[in-house]
Parts: structure tokens; sequence; C-alpha cells
């Protein structure tokens, strides 16, 4: 793909009809609102900022049907995101995904159609590639030259790669269990790495402590508002990918809930363009047992969630103890009739491994909670066996070698004892 044609080729100014239209960013809490084109972390009374577009506008000077011919990737919705000048946009190929139909995993699970919509193929093998393209997009329209982040794995990778790809100084935290794979791209794509004894929420004290000083952009989950935007465009594609109509049901991995608010907040804004109407999937916040804050709140009727003590998975993603967006997180399942449920580990493991077998996708255990959780409510009658499933696999198995090996331990056998003929 040649540079000057921009992200996605020669298609993509097509899309750019109209530029885009942000009006103001708002306090996700107290609707105070802020001006747009400035940098941002949370509001000032300490809450995420949500960007509001002049959608009336776009409802009058954009048409679905010319998406169609946009580039294949989330840029494919410029008009809905925050970039003003599409030299900006850093993208690697992010977004647009397979939505992939499952019969053979919806013969097990006991339903009749069920899609993996397979996040795994994005750059870095992770659905954060979206948010990370948008939020980098926005540091490079807004003079940002060093960004830093603390992570619980994939986030560190998406943001090197594109930090990387626009020329700017990353400086990452992450817990030193994080997988290899996201410790190697890291340091791969010459970001500053500093492993930390500790969790997410350690590394993000340290990041908080550290960036004035160090004159850094913190791109911290929910603390800059443009990793919505990015994450949002899942929504829209699984809008466009099943013909303007949405799924009965929307099983999503939920650590720090971007994606869930991304996917709520594009609903949202298709509704008001008039693209879709007012029905909403249940959407359901998959969790694991060993890190559960979304799900006890959920059960215990409360707006916010409590910090999780000691959270351990090997479903790195998720080990998010206390989730800044909490309560647009139990907002969204709330109002969606959905529920929030949690999974243990070896349930997803095993999931992974019978979905790989079955369907030929290898999925993070992230995504194969998903099918564990998926099994759960068919079982217990939450959902009937006649409803659209949609199931979010968030990245890539092989994101994740530590945790499947313990399933395949390796066994060499002697030469000798695999020949068909015996050695004279
Ligand atoms: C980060 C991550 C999640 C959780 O994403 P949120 O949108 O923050 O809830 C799920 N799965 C994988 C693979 C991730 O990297």
């Amino acid at each position: 793909m040649a540079k000057e044609d921009g992200p996605g080729g020669p298609c993509y100014k097509v899309s750019l009809r109209p530029m885009t239209i942000v009006d103001h960013l708002e306090c996700s809490y107290t609707g105070t609102r802020y001006e747009a084109g400035k940098l941002h972390n949370l509001s000032g009374e300490g809450w995420p900022l949500l960007v509001r577009y002049d959608l009336a506008k776009a409802r009058e000077s954009w048409n679905r049907e010319w998406i169609a011919d946009g580039p294949r990737s989330m840029w494919r919705y410029a008009p809905v995101l925050p970039v003003k000048n599409p030299a900006n946009i850093v993208s690697l190929g992010e977004g647009w995904s397979p939505l992939v139909r499952t019969p053979r995993l919806a013969k097990t699970l006991g339903c009749e159609q069920l899609w993996v919509k397979d996040e795994g193929i994005n750059p870095t093998g992770s659905f954060k590639a979206r948010g990370l393209s948008c939020a980098i997009s926005m540091c490079k329209e807004l003079g940002v030259k060093k960004v830093a982040i603390p992570s619980a794995g994939n986030a560190a990778s998406a943001m090197a790669a594109y930090a990387a790809a626009a020329g700017m100084e990353a400086h990452i935290f992450m817990p030193q269990d994080v997988p290899q794979a996201n410790y190697i791209e890291c340091k791969s794509f010459g970001a500053h790495v500093t492993l930390v004894n500790g969790l997410i929420s350690d590394c993000g004290r340290i990041v908080g402590e550290r960036k004035d000083a160090e004159g850094w952009f913190d791109v911290s989950t929910l603390k800059e508002p443009y990793r919505i935007e990015g994450k949002k465009t899942m929504g829209y594609e699984l809008a466009e990918q099943m013909g303007w109509t949405l799924p009965d049901v929307i099983f999503y991995p939920t650590g720090g809930g971007v994606g869930m608010i991304g996917m709520w907040k594009a609903f949202e804004e298709m509704e008001q363009m008039g693209w879709i109407g007012s029905r909403r999937p249940k959407m359901i916040a998959v969790q694991a047992t060993g890190c559960q804050p979304i799900v006890r709140a959920f059960e215990q009727g409360t707006e916010r969630s409590e910090f999780w003590q000691n959270a351990t998975t090997v479903s790195s993603g998720l080990r998010v103890p206390k989730p800044l967006g909490d309560f647009l997180v139990l907002k969204a399942v709330r109002q969606s009739g959905g529920t929030a449920i949690a999974v243990t580990d070896e349930e997803s493991l095993d999931w992974g491994i019978e979905l790989a077998k079955q369907e030929g996708m290898f999925v993070a255990p992230e995504g194969a909670a998903c099918v564990a959780a998926c099994q759960h409510l068919l079982n217990s009658g939450f959902l009937k066996p006649s409803e659209k499933i949609v199931i979010y696999n968030t990245g890539a198995g092989l994101k994740y070698l530590e945790a499947y090996a313990t399933r395949f331990p390796r066994t060499a056998l002697p030469v000798d004892s695999l020949s068909m003929i015996s050695p004279r």
C-alpha cells in the first residue's frame, strides 16, 4: 500500500465525505462540556470524557451506502471518528475483521445462529489496535511527542506499534507476568518497557506520578477520550456486516469495558443518524472468576464496582480489578436486558481448544471465556436457542502460548521407535 494513498488505499478519500463532525467532548458522568481539538485526560470531576458529534449534520450529509466504497479498515467510518486532518491518521490496517459463522460450535452449544467476530486478525493480534490507532492519531494531530501507558498486555503492544509507526517515544509499564508475546512485541517496537512486580493498577499509579515531570501524555484506558472512539467501530462494523441490523445477543469479554462502552455508544449514534432502530442486543459482560468486579456489582445491584483483591486469570485482558468506566458498562448491561457472568480459566482454555478443533479458529482465552459463558446461559435458559448470538473474540490465541501450553505437555519419542523398518 502506497503511503500517499492513505490508509486502506486509494478509496480512502471517498469515505471522508463529510469530514469529521466532532462538536464537543462531554463528561460521561456529569455531562459538563469540554472543547474539542485540545489535549484532554479525565474530566475536571475525574470521569472519562466522551466525544460528541453533530449527528444531525451527519444524518443530512452522509449516507451509510457510501461506506461500502471506503477503506477496508475501521477508517471507513472516518466521519464519526475524531481525526480532522487525514494526514494524521496512523493506520496499520486495523478493523474490518471477519464475522465468522460457526455452525459446528453452535450445534455443540445447542443454539442455531452463532457468529464469532474475530478481532485476533488485527495488527498486534488484538482489538486494542482499534483504540490505539485512533488515540495515537489524535496524539499526532495534537502535537504529542511522548506517550505512556500502564497495560495488562495487549494495549501496550498496540501502543508500541502505533507509536513506532508515528515516530513517537513510547513508555510502557506492565505487570512482570504479562504474556511473553506482549513483552517481546513492545521491546521489538522500540518502546521503553518497565516490568513491575504488581498489578495494572500499580502500573497506572506509577504513570500518573511520573507523567508531568517526564512530559508524557497518559494513554491509560478511559483516561483519554479517543480509545473508546476506535473501539466503537466494532459496533458500526457489526451492524454493517449484518446488513444494518443487530444480533439479539452480544458476548463481550470485559476488562476495562471500553469495547462495551464503545459499542453501546455506536448503537446510539447509528440510531440518531437513522441507520438502525431502537432495539438493542442483550449485552453480556463476561469476566474471569479470578477477577470479576463487574459481575459482583451487577449481582449486588450497585452503580459502581469495588476493587477486586488478588486478581488472577490467564485472560490477561480481563485482569482489571477496578474499571474506571464500571458505571457505563453496568448501565449498558442493565439497559439492554443483558447480564454479567464469570467463568473459570479452565473452562476458557477448554472452550478455546474446542473452538479451534471445531471451527479452525485459535482464539485468546478472553474470547474463549465468552464461549463458556454462552454455554452457561443457554443451559440456564437465560438465552433461547433461536436467538442470534455474536461472540467477540478480542485476541489471537497465538499471543497466549504459555497458557495453552499447560494443556499440551510435549513428549518426544526415540527415532527408532517410530521407524516402520527396524534398524539392522
Ligand atoms: C483488553 C482486552 C480485553 C478487555 O477489553 P476492554 O474493552 O477494556 O474490556 C479483552 N480481551 C483482550 C484480548 C484484551 O486485550
